[in-house]
């Protein structure tokens, strides 16, 4: 049949959180066998075409600080033996504390499948604590946002494996055995758990567009929906009631972040510039990928730029849309001076596919969703070791590192230790002596070598434990 994951891990680390998005709006059978499971929540869950009990180590919040260790030992051992899998689950922003050692320790001396997560993920805050995580020496942690739902792929990913691997121990078991296990569990129509289902469509790709005021915005949504359902003007700042809305981008699910519908109607312009910053930042923490829409006669405003930055600190694919271009006369110079903007203005965003559009006339629009689906794409991309360590040979050999004080530098070994963006562990001798220029080498060809365009790259230097 099907299998159990245990959700374990320290007080607020948002177990909890991730139990009730896997277990959904339905309600959560809880079996309450005094002595058993008093502070074990169940559940049935459910995560792409997978469906499990999920327990979740709830109730540790009450326990004094006496007893706070010991308990959440028991509970913890608990339940991994009543577990097919345990998600131990980190705080990517606090990063690892003695008592998450505790229960790596817990679950190796219990010999668990392990599949580690850090969660909060969300954002640049979380960088150092996910790779942190990887020094727990339970293999590469998943980056989660329980609260986005952002890393679920990647836990459905990890678990497909096991979950065949149980299925085909169970179907063994139940040749020997007759099932016992007669736990009738519902679904959130009422149904028998085991009852076929259509499986659910992927989360749709979450995009955002920003830009200045009268950029285009909304007209482009509007385009891009082929109706005219959004209010667009002259003027600056008309507001609509809706944030979002969601598409099919050629077969791919799309929602749409509007900054414009998220101001409200200002009649100072001065406080509208303001507002369409902190909105569109809003906006940048919610999607995948940004659209920043700039406008032909006014490109690369200071406005502009500092919504570019916001993206890119916030590790977001950005795409950049020239808008109005019907209105443009010497399309080949201006084209020419774009580039040279770009380059020039926002080097952090170096190889970011630039597009020229009109949302008035639609024309190349479908050039920015391809360029959008792309960078998405990149975004996610996932480089193996073995690839990773062949290159960085190469450009080592190519280029050797300084030898300040005549010590040199060594490169040893290479890892991506995150997607979303994409993040690289180097692992050398004396990563605070290697220069800057160098760093940007590595990153320059990881991005030349590996082709990944529009999507911000971390890299980090670590010396080896
Ligand atoms: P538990 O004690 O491990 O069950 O943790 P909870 O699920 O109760 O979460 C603890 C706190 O972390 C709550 O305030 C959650 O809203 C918050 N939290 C949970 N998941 C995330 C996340 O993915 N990102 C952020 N930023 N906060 C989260
Ligand atoms: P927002 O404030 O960014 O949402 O901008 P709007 O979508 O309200 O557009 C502001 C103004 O620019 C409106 O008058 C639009 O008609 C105009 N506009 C938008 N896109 C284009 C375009 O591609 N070409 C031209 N010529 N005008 C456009």
């Amino acid at each position: 049949m099907s299998f159990t994951l245990a959700i374990v891990g320290r007080p607020n680390v948002g177990k909890s959180t991730l139990f009730n998005r896997l277990v959904g709006k339905r309600l959560a059978l809880v079996d309450d066998q005094p002595g058993v499971t008093r502070d074990l929540r169940e559940g049935a869950a459910r995560l792409g075409d997978l469906r499990f009990t999920v327990i979740d180590t709830a109730g540790l919040e009450e326990a004094t600080d006496d007893s706070l260790q010991g308990r959440m030992r028991r509970l913890t051992e608990r339940a991994v033996e009543m577990a097919d899998i345990c998600l131990f689950m980190v705080d990517a922003r606090v990063g690892i504390l003695p008592t998450d050692e505790i229960f790596a320790e817990i679950l190796r001396k219990k010999n668990a499948n392990v599949i580690l997560a850090a969660n909060k993920a969300e954002g640049r805050a979380a960088e150092g604590g996910l790779i942190e995580a990887w020094g727990l020496g339970l293999g590469e942690p998943i980056a989660l946002s329980a609260e986005h739902g952002e890393g679920l792929n990647d836990l459905h990913a990890q678990l497909m494996p096991l979950a065949d691997a149980f299925a085909e121990r169970a179907r063994h078991d139940s040749a020997e055995a007759p099932e016992t296990d007669v736990t009738l569990r519902l679904d959130d129509k009422g149904e028998p758990e085991d009852a076929p289902r259509v499986p659910t469509r992927e989360k749709p790709l979450q995009v955002a567009v920003v830009g200045r005021p009268n950029a285009g915005k909304s007209t482009l949504i509007n385009q891009f929906l082929g109706e005219e359902r959004l209010l667009t003007g002259p003027e600056a700042g008309i507001t609509r009631d809706s944030i979002s809305v969601t598409m099919d981008w050629d077969d791919v699910p799309v929602r749409l972040f509007d900054t414009a519908g998220m101001r409200k109607k200002a009649k100072v312009q001065e406080k509208l510039e303001r507002m369409s910053v902190s909105d569109g930042l809003r906006a940048i923490k919610f999607a995948e990928v940004v659209i920043l829409l700039l406008d032909v006669s006014i490109p690369f405003e200071q406005q502009d730029l500092r919504l570019a930055d916001l993206a890119e600190r916030e590790g977001r694919a950005v795409v950049i849309a020239v808008n109005k271009w019907d209105i443009e006369d010497d399309k080949s110079n201006k084209a020419r001076e774009l580039r040279e903007a770009f380059e020039r203005l926002l080097p952090q965003l170096r190889g970011a596919p630039l597009v020229t559009v009109s949302a008035k006339t639609g024309k190349n629009l479908d050039k920015l969703q391809a360029a959008v689906i792309r960078a998405h794409e990149v975004w996610n991309r996932r480089i193996s070791t073995a690839r990773l360590n062949r290159w960085l040979g190469a450009m080592v050999e190519a280029h050797p590192p300084p030898a300040p004080g005549g010590r040199r530098i060594k490169l040893r070994y290479m890892t991506q230790a995150k997607t979303r963006p994409p993040g690289f562990v180097v692992m050398c001798s004396h990563p605070d002596k290697l220069a800057e220029s160098y760093n940007r080498y590595l990153v320059n060809g990881l991005r030349e070598h590996f082709d990944m365009p529009g999507t911000p790259i971390r890299l980090y230097l670590r010396s080896q434990a």
